[in-house]
């Protein structure tokens, strides 16, 4: 009995040093798909960003690149649009950025034209087009009708919004949107196809839905190989949609931080 509690206190032991030894020497194993071990003390600390004001969520933090503040166009194309009380309101034509983005944050502020005659469609319909090809729908969806695929949050032709977060269309209504391009292999065939999530005035609408390619009206869109980034667009639907705050945080950076990770 004496040796048999030895030998258990022996093995014990044996089993003690053993993980200490083993945790002493760092060699974790490797995370599945990087190059970084578990728990890698080396690995790069994330930057630092300041984040908006408690009492301000909708401001941009520091690492934001701000699009329009209400005081010019200087990072559009058109700019023959028209400003007012700090607002773009959408006129005669899309408008789009002078930059390019792929993987994005965005945060926008959109107002439908109001009172509105109009239905379905034709009431207050604009889009954020992401690199100039994919489509959140912005629309006036407080209490009227049209095809779900179309409606406020919508990827347009695809994917209803989960629900109707609208707010009445006299307000301002925000989107967080988080946007992941499509990849395509050299020979030009999809790697993966673009992928979205839609935040609309807090409520998760869409999340991490799938593009099956570009955004249409009537048919599904067909991926063609394209550039890693393009400009953002917003669209020009007959509507003088107003926007306000909008500001992109380009996460290529963040993307890339592990050279060795499948993106
Ligand atoms: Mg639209």
């Amino acid at each position: 009995m004496k040796k048999l509690l030895s030998l258990i206190t022996m093995l014990a032991i044996g089993i003690a040093i053993g993980y200490v030894t083993h945790f002493m020497s760092g060699q974790t194993p490797l995370i599945y798909g990087q190059k970084w071990h578990v728990h890698d003390i080396n690995r790069p600390q994330p930057k630092i960003v300041t984040p908006a004001p408690v009492d301000n969520f909708g401001a941009p933090p520091s690492d934001a690149i701000v699009l329009f503040d209400g005081t010019n166009l200087n990072n559009f194309e058109n700019k023959d649009l028209e400003l007012n009380d700090g607002a773009m309101i959408m006129a005669m034509g899309n408008q789009q950025t002078i930059d390019s983005f792929g993987d994005v944050q965005l945060h926008i502020e959109w107002l439908s034209p109001t009172p509105s005659e109009n239905s379905g469609q034709n009431k207050g319909n604009s889009g954020v087009i992401f690199m100039g090809l994919y489509e959140v729908q912005v629309l006036n969806s407080y209490q009227s009708k049209t095809y779900p695929d179309g409606q406020a949050g919508a990827v347009y032709g695809v994917r209803p919004p989960m629900v109707n977060a609208m707010r009445p269309a006299d307000q301002w209504q925000n989107y967080d949107i988080f946007f992941r391009a499509p990849r395509f292999n050299v020979e030009g065939s999809v790697d993966t196809p673009a992928h979205v999530t839609v935040v609309h005035n807090g409520v998760l609408v869409q999340f991490n839905q799938i593009y099956n390619g570009p955004s249409e009206w009537r048919k599904n869109g067909v991926y063609k190989p394209h550039a890693d980034k393009l400009p953002l667009k917003f669209q020009w639907h007959n509507s003088p949609v107003k926007y306000r705050n909008i500001w992109i945080r380009p996460l290529d950076e963040y993307s890339n931080l592990d050279a060795n990770s499948k993106r």
